[in-house]
């Protein structure tokens, strides 16, 4: 048997910003990456799964980092249960490839399909329907993890409890996830019923979001343009898994989702000039009206519902080459993200992206990021030092207010407002010493928070 090809690769997360020159290996079976572990030397690693993270959370200057999306294997699965076992490297278009035609679906999901499961396990991903099913970790047990001393153990709520707690949101600081448990519900066929409901302003959203507590899945899109008594605007979409023989078949709006996903790519269209003001304001117009007002009912394929950006192959490019930000906050008062949408509507930096939704009442401390209250998610080109001491001012609000930001979003977040925002960060620091006393497990983002070292 060789030794491990360790080769130099740039990676970057989904917002292109930070860059990292790194020595990478590849494996493709367990043996391989236990190898490529055992031959890293004295140098710390980090895994890394799609890079579908923004910012720093999935890269290492100065060390070794393994990717895992070869290691994709699916081990064992229960269809009395719906209990999947599979290496941490499957990722979620796989387990939909595979399960959804056998009318099983995984039990969260992100705003796209290509994130693995050790990757939804670190950042402890929420999706829809938070507020009725919590995070990815609530769906997971028997945790197989390689441990810094090279040692392999498992965990979950009931074995070491205390390296599953510290290990779910814990952005791959506590060792390299092999494989786990999760649980996929069983669901109809691939349709979704949802309704959209076009809402005016922020107190209409808070309205529609009180009366859509009991559908399984709620989110919504908002014009942050829009200052005044328009400010908050948007389309709130809520609905969930169809009922047995209500299908909407494949429209030509799926067919032209499946040609775009194949031929279109956001490479071709890098710019730093595409997304400015001027075009995020006329999109922005233009989806608001394309939505009729008031309730409309519709059944949809599940990719524009839950995957609407995976569409387009790469989009995060056509932010051009200074990449950009995503800003994620939850906030418990609704105030603070009245004040967060008036300052990013007056700086004049747009954002194209902004998604608004209300958590439920779970929490899972340590690193984990939801907690009860409202979480918006911005997108911002890298405008450089304008946007950071914005992004700084906007920290210093959700601060006050005891909420927090998304770590597996952020590029730039200071120590002390880290520190601040998750005060179980020492409990959970301690957990991760314990079990990586040697501090093999490393990442920029660790670095820059104080989390390991
Ligand atoms: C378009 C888009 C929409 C999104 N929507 C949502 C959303 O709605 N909700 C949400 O919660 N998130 C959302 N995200 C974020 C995304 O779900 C998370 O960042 C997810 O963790 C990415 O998974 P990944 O496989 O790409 O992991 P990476 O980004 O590669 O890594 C994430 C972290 O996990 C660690 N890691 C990965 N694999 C392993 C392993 N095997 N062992 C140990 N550590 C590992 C990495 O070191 C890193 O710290 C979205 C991202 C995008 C691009």
């Amino acid at each position: 048997m060789g030794s491990t090809a360790w080769a130099k690769k740039t990676l970057q997360g989904w917002g292109r910003f930070p860059r990292v020159e790194t020595e990478c290996a590849r494996p493709e079976r367990r043996t391989e990456l236990l190898r490529a572990f055992q031959e890293r030397g004295a140098a710390p690693v980090l895994a890394y799964g799609l890079g579908r993270s923004y910012g720093d959370a999935p890269l290492l200057r100065e060390g070794r980092q393994i990717l895992t999306s070869r290691l994709n294997r699916m081990l064992a699965f229960d269809p009395e249960t719906g209990w999947l076992r599979c290496e941490a490297g499957v990722s979620l278009v796989d387990i939909i490839d595979v399960f959804l035609p056998r009318g099983f679906f995984p039990p969260v999901v992100p705003g796209t399909q290509f994130v693995t499961v050790g990757g939804a396990l670190c950042n402890n991903i929420h999706g829809k329907n938070h507020h009725l099913e919590g995070c990815w970790g609530d769906h997971v047990r028997r945790v197989e993890v390689l441990l810094g001393s090279g040692e392999i153990v498992f965990c979950d709520a009931q074995t070491n409890p205390e390296l599953f707690w510290a290990t779910t949101g814990g952005l791959g600081l506590t060792g390299i996830i092999l494989s786990m448990e999760v649980q996929l519900y069983p669901v109809a066929n691939a349709s979704i019923e949802m309704e959209t409901v076009r809402v005016n302003n922020l107190d209409e959203f808070f309205e529609v979001s009180k009366e859509s507590a009991d559908y399984s899945h709620t989110v919504s899109w908002i014009d942050c343009v829009q200052s005044g008594p328009t400010m908050g605007r948007g389309i709130f979409m809520r609905g969930g898994h169809a009922r047995q023989g209500v299908d909407a078949g494949s429209s030509v709006m799926d067919e032209l989702a499946g040609f775009a996903q194949k031929h279109v790519d956001g490479r071709l269209f890098e710019s730093n000039l595409l997304l400015n003001k001027a075009t995020i304001r006329a999109f922005n117009e233009a989806y608001f009206h394309k939505t009729p007002a008031g309730v409309q009912k519709v059944v949809s394929d599940y990719m524009p519902f839950f995957f609407p950006l995976d569409a387009v192959q790469n989009w995060n490019y056509a932010y051009g080459s200074r990449g950009f930000l995503q800003y994620q906050m939850v906030v418990p008062e609704r105030e603070a993200c009245r004040e967060i949408l008036e300052i990013v509507s007056k700086s004049g930096m747009a954002s194209f992206l902004a998604i608004i939704k209300e958590f439920g009442e779970q929490t899972h401390g340590g690193l984990s990021f939801p907690e009860p209250g409202v979480t918006l998610a911005l997108d911002f080109p890298n405008f450089g030092a304008p946007l950071l001491e914005m992004l700084d001012r906007l920290d210093e609000i959700v601060v006050d207010v005891g909420g927090r930001i998304y770590l597996g979003k952020d590029a730039r977040l200071s120590r002390e407002n880290f520190r601040k925002m998750y005060p179980e960060w020492e409990k959970w620091k301690a957990v991760r010493d314990e079990w990586d006393p040697e501090q093999v497990f490393q990442s920029e983002l660790g670095r820059r928070l104080g989390l390991v070292g």
